[in-house]
């Protein structure tokens, strides 16, 4: 038996806090009746309901896809472009990306059927280390990796690098490979905060999150999370 609210949040509906909004207000039904009360506890033989839709409830799994470039990080689209869960055609639950990887850049993504895990891992307050590899045209300086570190406005929102680091520079082509390590996860994050320098990224690619590394896979590959892998995430 486990409460409803963490139910409803596993299956990716909603967060916690979102689901317990959602019993208080009378829009969720088990075995056909609305529930209001936040105790309530629910097992695998009960049907529950969000606004008229029922859940499906699955076995939690977790996968790792070294994310392509020129792959939407989206389990449909609507151009018919390659999406990530291509990758992983075996997979026979109700899989979606946690966050995303835009189109362009390539890496690290962690792909669960669990909505819980996801909100967690995106939560601004869950500070894990996602190491990006960024190809830059132009050599930034280190005032501007300073700008990074200390937190810089772009397009009216607040960005901060934790680390940033030159790994090497080609002065004669005028490019620096520069790793770049973020806890928040904001859209395009990377691109923008060295556009915002003048200093554009050229290639992108999500090295490392928290203790996840592409360590022996090629781009395309996947595989399931070992037990520890997804605990330490957590
Ligand atoms: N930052 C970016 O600019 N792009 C990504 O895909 C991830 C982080």
């Amino acid at each position: 038996m486990e409460r409803l609210q963490k139910v409803i949040a596993h299956a990716g509906v909603a967060s916690r806090r979102k689901a317990e909004e959602m019993i208080t207000e009378g829009k969720v039904k088990v075995n056909g009746k609305v529930v209001k009360e936040l105790g309530t506890k629910v097992s695998s033989n009960d049907d529950v309901e969000v606004e008229g839709v029922p859940i499906v409830k699955e076995a939690p799994v977790y996968y790792l896809l070294y994310k392509p470039r020129g792959v939407i990080s989206s389990v449909k689209d609507d151009k018919g472009r390659k999406v990530v869960t291509d990758y992983l055609p075996e997979v026979e639950e109700r899989i979606f990306p946690v966050g995303r990887l835009d189109y362009d850049t390539s890496g690290v993504l962690l792909l669960t059927n669990d909505g819980e895990f996801a909100n967690l891992l995106m939560h601004p307050k869950h500070e894990i280390d996602k190491v990006y590899i960024a190809k830059t045209k132009g050599i930034p300086t280190d005032d501007q990796l300073k700008k990074m570190k200390k937190g810089m406005t772009v397009e009216g929102e607040k960005m901060k690098a934790v680390h940033v680091k030159i790994m090497s520079t080609e002065h004669k082509k005028g490019t620096a490979i520069v790793q770049v390590i973020l806890h928040e996860g904001k859209n395009r994050q990377v691109r923008k905060m060295f556009d915002a320098l003048g200093v554009p990224v050229d290639k992108l690619k999500r090295e490392r999150y928290g203790s996840i590394t592409l360590h022996g896979m090629n781009a395309g590959d996947h595989r399931p999370l070992k037990p520890h892998e997804v605990k330490q995430l957590r």
